[in-house]
């Protein structure tokens, strides 16, 4: 239930300006990533269901709790004790009416969302009461079912049934999970439960009975409920699911018995997790892609975590306080006392009392989401036909027709996966790590193969040059050899040739060498010329020998050439593998960083976003009631200052002059984060002022200009609109043209999600009484007359709240609205469906009125039925209070009514 009512009838009356989502910063990132990614899968809607429209927005969407009555056929008993009477109730299906008998001539109307008859089959009941919480449940968003009435009525064959032998039997619980479980991917999504009895304010858990004391825990910034010490399952597949409420229903069996209660004394809670992985289209690393470059650009995915809740309440009926059940007084009361407190916060809610006594009963608290909350909830009260139990239905009924007034404000939960991006940073850096170490060992593996190589050709190269040396050298020694023998025969020839004269004159002359060179011209100069050309021939060996050795020496010189080379080639490879461990280290150090920044990151935008989650709606209040916004207040200042560090943190960090600069990225994806980080900051006042003294404001609106991208031009819108908060901001913007671009925007938008966000700029600019003229003569009041062609709701709120700001501060004259003909739009609006733009368009009704130059022409568009109307319905009463005073104190009205013979005031 929500605290206190926060989420109720959102009007920002008090500044003519509202916050324009501080959630744009907050959720308008998933937001995009999880419209990217649904488009593979077409929205889901269910044309059975009681809820219409679906939640898209997440600033949070109205959403009633819708109520269906359920009538039981009449049992075996019923069919003999009540033969001779008529059954209590009438059923009108087609019409969603019941009558409930008063008397035999006499009886009461209702009417519900939907009317389920003895024969709707538990398909039918499942589809109109509990499909569209399912399908929303699927998308993030919290929800509930829950089955309220007198004992015998068919709660738990609504709600438990688990048509084992017969599958049309199957009741809510398990075709609820039936549908998630189809909904889901088992790799990517998780779905786990917890199933709870609640019996005299104790919690026990059904799927471990020992546990039977189990507290709630809520956390004081989001207000979420959670059981910590309850047994949470993963379920995989409907047989485990099945097995799993078998038992549960032994245990709560086996409980009762040992407790000696029935099972309709107690509440029944089914409570599923559904884990939901958002991935977009860019959330994924670039390096995976293989490029290293664009490591850091690093975007976490994101989960989206819905709850569904299914209860099976208590037997309704009102238990003998006497202790006919063998209770004493304080038992009795304490039986009770769930139930009554879920009624008297149903009522508080209903009639939008200032306390919510939500803290009274374990039930109330485990509810809190449900009632007043962000979660979509369905109710089926069920009911018997007997006449005897008249009284009993009758106060069923009346409990369902309360719970009808209680208003929702669904939100979607969803958040970013920084676990699952942390995995994924680890396994690249592993990756990197390893492809590193191969590289290292490839190159070493090389260096080895060079140094081995270098040493083979080197020795090949000594082994050779000393072959050839060895060679060379036995050549010589036999050539010379062979020289020697032949001198040595020619010789010992000579001497023959020369024998008897030789000794006589041996004495004579000095030795026969002389003797023979004396004797040779006349007897040997044939031998001359043969030891010339020996002679010739030993110098051209030894030539050709000295050749051969300078051929070996350059070899060998070459070889030495290489030999050097191949080192310094080793030097080169060694210097470049230590570059490649320097670079590995940096990258190491960067990588780490990296993660401990996402780290802090990640829990500084947890905390943002919760204390942005916890406040945000405050901001929409009214602030009609002193006693709830003096304790709200003294809230909000807390967690305020706290979010308040935290940003100012983020902007120490980066840098506003930094964050404004990447404005002009040459990367779109950096322009819209940026953008969006600028949004961001302005929805708090205290930056607002600092962006727009750095040029941000300029920027934006430059963005605008030179921008087709749509998602620039929504979120540039929001951070504008929430720049014009700000009164001197909305002077700014006037004269730097701001009017005439953001009409510009709307005229080109095609999401109304832009056209909201203008639409919330042009309705803050409203709120102004010295831009009016202005604004209209540039052509702001046309445009955002205009976009209520759009039709979309959250489009017609900005409007509404626009016509409410402008005429509001209208002074004199004529209003500018009726001169620009809005008259009609209005008054076909005053009544809408969608209960903000009503409250603005009445509002608005009101402010006009209480000027007289516009009381003929509203009289002329019927105004005054309205002003009437609005006088006795309206939810809110300062505006009740307005109407009825200008009515009676306008002439004209005065006069009119006069004229119609209408006597104004009555008495109601
Ligand atoms: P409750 O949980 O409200 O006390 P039950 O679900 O136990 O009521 O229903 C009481 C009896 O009525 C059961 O025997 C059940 O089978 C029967 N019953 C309830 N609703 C229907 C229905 N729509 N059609 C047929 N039998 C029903
Ligand atoms: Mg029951």
């Amino acid at each position: 239930m929500a605290n206190s009512g926060t989420y109720r009838n959102g009007d920002n009356s008090k500044r003519g300006a509202m916050k324009l989502d501080k959630t744009l910063s907050w959720n308008s990132s998933p937001k995009s990533v999880a419209s990217s990614s649904s488009k593979s899968k077409p929205p889901r809607r269910s044309n059975t269901g009681l809820l219409v429209g679906s939640p898209k927005n997440d600033a949070g969407v109205y959403g009633r709790v819708r109520v269906a009555v359920r009538l039981r056929p009449r049992n075996a008993e019923e069919l003999v004790a009540d033969n001779d009477f008529a059954d209590c109730v009438e059923l009108q299906p087609e019409l969603k009416r019941l009558k409930l008998q008063r008397n035999n001539w006499d009886s009461d109307t209702y009417e519900f969302d939907e009317v389920l008859t003895e024969f709707a089959s538990q398909k039918r009941v499942y589809e109109v009461v509990a499909k569209p919480v399912v399908e929303s449940v699927l998308d993030g968003y919290n929800g509930t079912v829950m089955a309220y009435g007198q004992t015998g009525t068919g709660k738990t064959y609504t709600m438990g049934r688990l048509g084992e032998k017969n599958t049309s039997g199957r009741g809510i619980m398990v075709r609820a999970m039936e549908d998630i479980m189809a909904g889901i991917s088992l790799e990517t999504d998780s779905v786990s439960i917890s199933y709870l009895q609640l019996y005299m304010e104790t919690l026990q858990d059904l799927l471990d009975p020992a546990n039977d004391n189990i507290s709630i825990t809520e956390d004081p910034s989001t207000g979420d409920v959670s059981l910590p010490g309850a047994t949470l399952i993963d379920i995989r597949d409907r047989e485990s699911f099945i097995k799993l409420l078998q038992l549960g229903e032994a245990h709560r069996f086996a409980a009762n018995t040992k407790l000696n209660t029935e099972s309709s004394r107690s509440h029944a809670i089914l409570m599923v997790h559904v884990k939901r992985s958002v991935k977009g289209k860019d959330s994924d690393l670039a390096s995976e892609n293989g490029n290293t470059s664009n490591m850091f650009k690093v975007k976490p995915p994101i989960v989206q975590k819905g709850k569904l809740v299914v209860v099976d309440l208590a037997g309704s009926e009102r238990i003998d306080k006497s202790g006919s059940e063998g209770h004493t007084l304080e038992e009795a009361k304490s039986i009770n006392l769930s139930l009554s407190a879920l009624g008297k916060c149903i009522n508080a809610l209903a009639e939008n009392k200032a306390h919510v006594p939500i803290r009274d009963s374990k039930l109330t608290r485990l509810l809190r989401d449900s009632f007043g909350g962000t979660a979509r909830t369905s109710l089926v009260v069920t009911i018997g036909p007997s006449p005897r139990h008249r009284g009993e239905t009758a106060s069923t009924i009346l409990f369902g027709q309360r719970a009808m007034k209680v208003e929702n404000m669904l939100k979607i939960k969803e958040e970013f996966d920084y676990k699952s991006l942390s995995r994924r940073l680890n396994i690249q850096l592993e990756k990197l790590v390893a492809e590193n170490e191969r590289q290292q060992k490839s190159f070493q593996d090389e260096i080895e193969r060079i140094a081995i190589e270098a040493r083979e050709r080197i020795s090949e190269a000594e082994k050779n040059y000393a072959n050839a040396l060895e060679t060379e050298k036995a050549k010589y020694q036999r050539d010379y050899r062979e020289s020697l023998r032949k001198l040595e025969e020619q010789w010992s020839q000579d001497q023959k040739l020369h024998g008897g004269g030789k000794t006589k004159k041996e004495s004579q002359t000095k030795g026969p060498d002389k003797a023979s060179r004396e004797e040779a011209p006349k007897g040997s100069s044939a031998e001359v010329t043969e030891f010339k050309r020996l002679l010739e021939s030993e110098t051209l060996l030894r030539k050709a020998a000295e050749e051969e050795v300078n051929n070996l020496k350059t070899q060998v010189m070459q070889c030495r050439r290489s030999e050097a080379s191949a080192n310094s080639e080793i030097l080169k490879l060694r210097k470049l593998l230590e570059d490649e461990a320097c670079q590995k280290r940096r990258l190491e150090e960067e990588t780490a960083e990296l993660q401990s920044q996402l780290l802090q990151l990640s829990s500084e935008l947890d905390q943002t976003g919760r204390r942005l989650d916890g406040s945000e709606s405050e901001t929409f209040q009214g602030g009609l009631d002193s006693l709830m916004s003096q304790v709200r207040d003294s809230q909000k200042r807390e967690s305020v200052g706290g979010e308040k560090a935290s940003v100012a943190k983020l902007f120490e960090q980066v840098g506003l002059q930094k964050i404004l600069s990447l404005l002009e990225a040459d990367d779109a994806d950096v322009r819209i984060h940026a953008v969006k980080v600028v949004a961001n900051l302005a929805a708090e006042e205290t930056n607002q002022q600092k962006i727009v003294e750095a040029g941000g404001l300029t920027s934006l609106m430059g963005l605008l200009t030179s921008s087709d991208d749509e998602t620039i031009h929504r979120v540039a819108a929001g951070a504008i609109a929430n720049l014009a908060m700000n009164e001197t901001n909305q002077e700014l913007i006037m004269v730097q043209g701001g009017v005439r671009l953001l009409s510009l925007t709307a005229a080109n938008a095609r999401d109304p999600q832009t056209l909201r966000m203008v639409a919330g700029a042009i309705a803050n600019l409203c709120g102004n009484d010295k831009l009016q003229a202005k604004l209209r003569a540039e052509g702001g009041l046309k445009a955002l007359l205009e976009m209520v062609k759009s039709r979309h709701p959250d489009v017609l709120a900005q409007v509404a709240r626009g016509i409410a700001n402008f005429a509001k501060c209208s002074k004199s004259g004529k209003s500018l609205l009726i001169e620009d003909n809005a008259l009609p739009w209005i008054m076909k609006n005053a009544n809408n469906d969608g209960s903000p733009i009503k409250r603005h368009i009445e509002l608005a009704l009101c402010h006009l009125a209480q000027h007289e130059v516009n009381a003929k022409d509203m009289i002329g568009e019927g105004a005054l039925w309205e002003l009437i109307r609005i006088s006795q319905e309206c939810s809110r009463e300062d505006i009740r209070t307005l109407a009825r005073r200008t009515l009676t104190s306008s002439p004209s009205f005065q006069g009119e009514l006069k004229r119609l013979r209408i006597e104004y005031p009555w008495n109601h």
